[in-house]
């Protein structure tokens, strides 16, 4: 991704979220014109009502971000919080006080710990870097995915960046949800048109997503400008504002298809395009009323084609408006098929239709051919986690002792029919699987996050009582990724794979087996799994040798397994404990080796012919591109397909490798599951319906 010259960017963790970073900070190198977008709710967030009034202005040099805290409805010490920051940001980046902006996301109420914030701006402006892929991880709260893109413009022949990045989920009504984005260029423009374009184009894209209607009390955009692109200055209208603001609404267009598509408890992202309307207005209210309406939204968690629904929210919006327009004469258009045209539904193959509705977009045109105006809208469907949460949401959001949020997530609240049908198809699942083994390879988001994190125990705590025989693999890339970095070293990845070297072996090894393994050893066993923690030097469990790689990259100490200790497993498992293993091998020669958890997941299934091998990661499963749709079924041939043709890259790829590995080693079925979502593991295994990728020889 481009990013514009002469800012820099740096997240980190200080404290006001259990573990993941939350504190963001964006440097302009110099003076930068700024413009601003608020929330319009008159029970504003301190960081709000400080920074509104003195936007737009000149001469702003840093936006100092964070989550975890929202510093809404906090009274007046609120501002007080605002201030120490902003001198504290000021004091440690030498300028002035007034050249700083902040703004909060997160829990509302609770005061914000200034101190943790002042704290850990040394560390912060140490670590500024030209890219902002760690600020927009800072800035996340309940988002399943950072947010970042970047857009360029040619002005009078120089050649401007903008860069954004945002977070925003929001199916939680305002608590939780917030929509921040802070936004970076290098072109030259006047501070007064810079909040011109801003504010139009917020109107067009982040002020057209709707999630469920709420507003929130912390909703910020900013905008940074420095001149370093070397245009004339944009001073107002014309044909250069008209290309910047284009640039910026087509930026803003995609952060704003990211935040519906991220809305919390959201299967499905919706893009409602209306035209043909009498005036953008009536355009942009009527597809946001198609974008929120809950029939509209529930059939799309459905996948059902229930295109009456569309129009009859037209209808009902135009009836109540007084709006010159007969719904009638609409054209609607459902993914590309036209379902209504000339005053009556249209032929179509509805099975086919069906099937392009379970699609993780679908995208609603209506033509109402009333007028010139157009707008678009951006929505998700409602699932049932959406009315689970919601039908009881104060009981069900509980906030910790630490201050962040949690979900009390159970059944309790579906209806007796559903819990009924569950429980039987269930039951005749884990009739099948008991007795059987099945290795689960622990990584991605599923490892991070506190709630998931206790959902995964749960689940295998349950597997093990039901008579399965759960072995666990995990991975710890985070925790290393940090670890390296408090110790002053840089992680080097080079295609999703760890370049382990003779300082970061003993790191490695550290936070896999000394602290990784040892947390989920007793997490499990907290809830009286059996779980033993082992490491592949243990019992010689994992013979390891040096990996090669046909690249011909050394990747340092990286090793990958020669043989398996299957013997010494059995006994844990006929013992009826749950092995806990961590991804280190042991050499010929007795030294360690660091081994992708993929590759130990794959060798362990292999060896104790596992009915099946499961990975929790941070996508929905294997995708048919990097971030495109879900794949949900694939045999071996297709997999390696995939990978001639380029379309899986990164973790995934060695991933696909070691599960190549397994079917080809006599594993019969593979899972690759989403781990951000709670209880993935039980739905697949106990449901009719799989919940991610299934891989078959
Ligand atoms: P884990 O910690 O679960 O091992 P990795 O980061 O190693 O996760 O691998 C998963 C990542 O692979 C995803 O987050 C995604 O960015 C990347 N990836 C690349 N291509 C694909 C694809 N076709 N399908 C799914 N993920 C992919
Ligand atoms: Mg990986």
């Amino acid at each position: 991704m481009r990013v514009p010259r002469g800012f820099r960017f740096g997240g980190v963790h200080c404290g006001l979220k259990p573990q993941r970073r939350d504190l963001a900070l964006v440097v302009s190198d110099h003076p930068a014109a700024a413009a601003g977008v608020f929330t319009k709710n008159k029970a504003a967030a301190a960081p709000v009502q400080d920074a509104r009034p003195r936007l737009p202005a000149e001469g702003m040099r840093a936006i100092l971000a964070n989550s975890g805290n929202a510093n809404a409805l906090t009274g007046p010490a609120g501002l007080d919080d605002v201030s120490v920051i902003r001198t504290a940001v000021a004091d440690a980046l030498g300028i002035q006080k007034r050249a700083v902006l902040t703004a909060s996301t997160g829990v509302i109420g609770a005061r914000l710990p200034a101190m943790k914030v002042v704290t850990a701006l040394p560390a912060l402006v140490e670590q500024l870097g030209d890219h902002p892929d760690l600020a927009a991880e800072a800035i996340l709260t309940t988002d399943t995915r950072v947010k970042m893109a970047a857009r360029e413009v040619v002005l009078e022949g120089k050649v401007a960046v903008l860069s954004a990045i945002c977070k925003g989920s929001g199916m939680l009504a305002p608590q939780l949800a917030t929509c921040m984005c802070l936004v970076v260029t290098d072109a030259a423009v006047a501070p007064a048109a810079l909040q011109e374009a801003l504010s139009r184009s917020v109107e067009k894209t982040l002020n057209m997503v709707t999630v469920d209607g709420e507003m929130s009390t912390n909703d910020t955009v900013y905008l940074l400008a420095n001149a370093l692109a070397g245009n004339p200055r944009i001073q107002g209208p014309g044909p250069d504002l008209l290309r910047f603001e284009t640039a910026l609404a087509d930026l803003l267009g995609e952060m704003a298809r990211a935040m519906a598509a991220d809305g919390e408890g959201a299967t499905r992202m919706l893009e409602v395009v209306v035209e043909g309307a009498p005036d953008e207005a009536i355009a942009s209210d009527c597809a946001r009323a198609i974008a929120s309406s809950p029939l509209v939204k529930a059939s799309l968690f459905g996948a059902d084609p229930n295109w009456g629904r569309v129009l009859a929210t037209v209808g009902a919006r135009a009836g109540a408006r007084g709006w010159e327009i007969d719904p009638l004469r609409a054209r609607v258009v459902l993914q590309g098929v036209t379902v209504f045209a000339r005053g009556a539904p249209a032929d179509v193959d509805r099975e086919a239709l069906r099937e392009r509705m379970r699609e993780t977009r679908v995208d609603i045109q209506v033509a109402l051919e009333a007028g010139p105006a157009r707008a678009v809208a951006w929505g998700c469907d409602l699932s049932y986690d959406y009315v689970k949460l919601n039908a009881d949401y104060t009981s069900l959001i509980v906030q910790k002792p630490d201050g962040g949020m949690g979900r009390d997530d159970r059944v309790a609240n579906y209806s007796p029919t559903f819990k009924r049908t569950l429980l039987a198809e269930a039951l005749k699942y884990i009739a099948a699987f008991s007795g059987e083994v099945a290795v689960i390879k622990y990584g991605g988001a599923a490892m991070v996050k506190d709630s998931l994190k206790e959902a995964f125990a749960e689940d295998v705590a349950l597997l093990k009582k039901v008579g399965l025989k759960p072995v666990v693999v995990h991975g710890g890339a985070p925790e290393i990724t940090s670890t390296l970095e408090k110790l002053g070293e840089r992680s080097e990845f080079v295609d999703g794979l760890r370049v382990t070297d003779a300082q970061a072996l003993p790191v490695v090894e550290m936070v896999l087996t000394g602290k990784v393994n040892q947390e989920l050893v007793a997490l499990l066993n907290a809830r009286k799994a059996g779980a033993v923690g082992l490491s592949g030097k243990d019992g010689r469990l994992l013979i390891a040798r040096k990996a090669v790689f046909d690249s011909g990259r050394d990747l340092g100490n990286l090793g990958e397994v020669v043989e398996v200790n299957r013997d010494f497993l059995r006994m844990f498992l006929d013992g009826g404990y749950v092995p806990v293993i961590s991804p280190i091998g042991l050499a010929e020669d007795g030294s360690s080796l660091s081994i992708n958890a993929d590759d130990v997941a794959a060798a362990l299934a292999v060896a104790l012919k596992a009915a099946k091998l499961i990975h929790l990661t941070d996508v929905p499963g294997i995708l048919d591109s990097p971030d495109g749709e879900l794949v949900r079924q694939l045999t071996a041939e297709d997999l390696v397909r995939r990978l001639e043709a380029g379309a899986v890259t990164g973790g995934m790829k060695w991933k696909v490798q070691s599960i190549l590995s397994a079917l080809k080693g006599g594993v019969l079925r593979v899972h690759v599951l989403d781990g951000r979502q709670p209880h993935t593991v039980i739905a697949e295994l106990f449901t009719d319906r799989g919940v991610g990728s299934l891989i078959t020889p």
